[in-house]
């Protein structure tokens, strides 16, 4: 199956949840068993010669695929969540996003410093999430970072800023 063919099942709703906002659906790319493989196949050959022993989703479209290529790695499933749904201690970065603005949380003992840590997100647009996520995984002194996305929007250019030293990749581009 083709990278177009699985551009093409995103459904894109414009002006949602506000004007101005063209959204990308990813529930139509989820929905093919084919497709779903496909984006699991993608992610499995990406990352499997890195030694990946922790993936970090982001609540909550990161909790789609980050589980399933924890799986397919055999790496840990550590969640970033938004403030009041972890139970247990935790560290929190606010950030401002393409809308809005939002604080993310993770356990302050999720992770540790032998982790090679793939963070998982469904979309890069400001990269505003991101940065809070990195942030928040840097913090807890892991040994390396990588950075996925199923879908980047290139124009914003979320990916400048990053460190040059951090392999940030996406497997769908969108221009906006
Ligand atoms: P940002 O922090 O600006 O990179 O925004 C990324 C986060 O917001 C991701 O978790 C996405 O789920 C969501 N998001 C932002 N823009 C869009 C968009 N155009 N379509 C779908 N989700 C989006």
């Amino acid at each position: 199956m083709s990278v177009e063919k699985l551009t093409a099942s995103v459904r894109n709703i414009p002006d949602f949840p506000i004007p101005g906002i063209q959204f990308k659906d990813i529930t139509t790319l989820f929905q093919s068993p084919e497709q779903l493989r496909e984006l699991s196949d993608i992610l499995y050959e990406s990352y499997r010669t890195k030694e990946i022993t922790k993936v970090v989703g982001i609540e909550s479209r990161g909790f789609f695929m980050g589980p399933a290529v924890a799986i397919r790695l055999g790496a840990g499933f550590v969640p970033i969540r938004k403030p009041g749904k972890l139970p247990y201690r935790v560290i929190e970065e606010t950030y401002s996003k393409e809308y809005g603005e939002d604080t993310i949380q993770i356990h302050e003992d999720a992770l540790s410093r032998d982790d090679v840590v793939l963070i998982h997100d469904d979309l890069l647009a400001t990269g505003g999430t991101m940065v809070a996520a990195y942030n928040l995984v840097k913090k807890l002194g892991v040994r390396k970072v990588f950075i996925n996305f199923l879908i980047e929007l290139e124009e914003l250019d979320g990916r400048s800023l990053f460190p040059e030293e951090v392999e940030v990749s996406s497997i769908l581009k969108f221009s906006i």
